[in-house]
């Protein structure tokens, strides 16, 4: 950890004791940040996270301290965190996305679980939400997540792969639209090759998948297939992957272009045209 104290810095005795916010940034603009989010930013003295988010989450005033660092260290930053507000600090941590999806939220109250320090128990923790990555992507396809869905990540960093493998054939079983998040890695690569062969067990070829990639960000892309059809090479870590349902839709666009939705009513033959 980085030492904090400077010839400016406020001194911890005797002083309440700071705010943390564990801030969503959204997918990427601002404008897709929400106002609570906005705010918390702009209060915060310190601002921690992966270098990318931190630069993401800007611009800041010259009097608030960025700290940003790589990106697996979830735990030194969520002690950091903890250390500067306990010192009275008001400190954002950022993810993208939503913070309390695959991201720093977890990572902070893991560090409150385990903390040793008491003062660390006195830090007002305040979360502010953000637009998850399937949301972003829902949002260009049109209404994917219209119905029951659920969210699978496929890095078997922090769980094994066997669970992984498990949820997908449930998940498929139980027709859940499926949105896959960390999809592939160098260090991963074969992974989601797997899943889609474990989705195609279940789930009928035609099912559409949806590839968004970089979704509010430069260089956006979106491309709707289907699961017999989709190659892992399309893919890579910036991309979130939403799998249809077997009731999950395709809509043609006047563009040439289609919107994929999934119906709010589900009958045991989800395809209205045929019941
Ligand atoms: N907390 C984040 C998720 C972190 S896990 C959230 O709520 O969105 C990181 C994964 O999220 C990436 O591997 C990718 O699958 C997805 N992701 C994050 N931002 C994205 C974006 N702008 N476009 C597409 N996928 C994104």
């Amino acid at each position: 950890m980085e030492p904090e104290s400077g010839p400016d810095s406020p001194s911890s005795a005797g002083k309440r004791a700071g705010r943390l916010y564990v801030v969503g940034l959204g997918p990427g603009s601002r404008d897709l940040m929400v106002p609570a989010a906005r705010d918390a930013l702009e209060k915060a003295s310190h601002i921690i996270g992966y270098e990318t988010y931190v630069r993401l989450a800007g611009p800041f005033r010259s009097d608030q301290q960025l700290h940003g660092s790589d990106n697996r260290v979830e735990l030194d930053r969520a002690a950091h965190a903890f250390a500067l507000a306990a010192q009275g600090e008001d400190v954002a941590i950022v993810s993208s996305g939503d913070p309390g999806v695959f991201a720093m939220a977890s990572a902070v109250l893991e560090a409150l679980d385990n903390a040793t320090d008491d003062r660390w128990r006195r830090v007002d923790l305040v979360i502010v939400p953000g637009v998850t990555a399937a949301q972003s992507v829902a949002m260009r396809a049109g209404a994917p997540l219209g119905h029951d869905f659920c969210i699978i990540s496929l890095s078997d960093n922090l769980k094994p792969w066997e669970v992984i493998e498990k949820r997908l054939s449930l998940a498929a079983q139980a027709d859940f639209v499926i949105g896959l998040y960390n999809p592939i890695s160098k260090a991963r690569p074969w992974q989601l090759g797997r899943a889609f062969q474990l989705l195609l067990e279940t789930r009928a070829p035609q099912t559409p998948v949806i590839l968004g990639r970089d979704i509010d960000r430069d260089g956006e892309t979106l491309t709707v297939t289907s699961l017999g059809e989709v190659h892992p090479k399309q893919v890579d870590m910036r991309t979130c992957v939403i799998v249809g349902s077997s009731a999950t839709r395709l809509i043609k666009r006047a563009d040439g272009g289609v919107w994929v939705y999934t119906p709010r009513f589900y009958s045991l033959n989800p395809d209205p045209h045929q019941g």
